[in-house]
């Protein structure tokens, strides 16, 4: 498989999780929320989709460049988040061809940096940061002891969910939610749910793409 499959096959997984889930997120958004979170999510989820199409010849870097204006493009409030995230992580791997796992620790920790920076959020606010902040620290602990891969994405993957299920009984302080924070607390936010989902499934389809 190349890299441009694996990608390919990566984008494609998300998608699919995504679009499977829509509802549920969309109920989600509903408790705090307008209740659009599951459609906003599988528009930039195709839109990504559509711009690996075109990423043939692009380095990782490049195809998350492109990938984070077509998730930017869809808007709402996690478009940006995304779209920052994205950005970031593509700027940090630059045109290297065959990033070290160094590389993709430092570029998780930077999509971080960009969904702080744009959602001027820290974690403990009830957003989808509360999700990727523990995921990176896990990979940056994973990367640094020299775990195998399946350890790393186990970590990774179970970092995650004790960040959404920690999330939970947190009051949201950004994004519209705060508005009817009340409402949120006992429900999952529907930004971290679906970052969950994203981190889920790229752990999965990676830990089956290494046979
Ligand atoms: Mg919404």
């Amino acid at each position: 498989m190349t890299s441009h499959e694996l990608m390919a096959s990566l984008c494609q997984a998300v998608l699919g999780e995504i679009e499977q889930r829509q509802a549920a997120f969309d109920r989600l958004d509903q408790i705090a929320g307008d209740g659009d979170h599951g459609a906003t999510m599988v528009l930039g989820a195709r839109a990504v989709v559509v711009a690996m199409h075109d990423a043939e010849e692009a380095s990782l870097g490049e195809f998350l460049k492109r990938a984070a204006a077509a998730f930017a493009s869809v808007g709402g409030s996690i478009g940006p988040l995304w779209g920052s995230a994205l950005l970031r992580a593509g700027q940090t791997l630059g045109d290297d061809p065959h990033p070290s796992a160094q590389a993709f620790a430092a570029a998780a920790a930077s999509a971080c940096e960009g969904v702080r920076e744009r959602g001027r959020v820290a974690e403990g606010d009830k957003t989808l940061l509360d999700i990727l902040a523990p995921a990176t620290a896990a990979l940056q602990e994973s990367v640094a002891s020299g775990a195998d891969r399946a350890a790393l994405l186990d970590a990774v993957a179970g970092a995650a969910h004790a960040g959404l299920i920690g999330s939970i009984d947190l009051v949201p302080k950004r994004g519209r939610s705060r508005r009817f924070g009340g409402r949120s607390v006992g429900h999952e936010d529907p930004g971290a749910a679906s970052a969950y989902c994203i981190i889920d499934v790229l752990c999965r389809t990676l830990g089956e793409s290494a046979g």
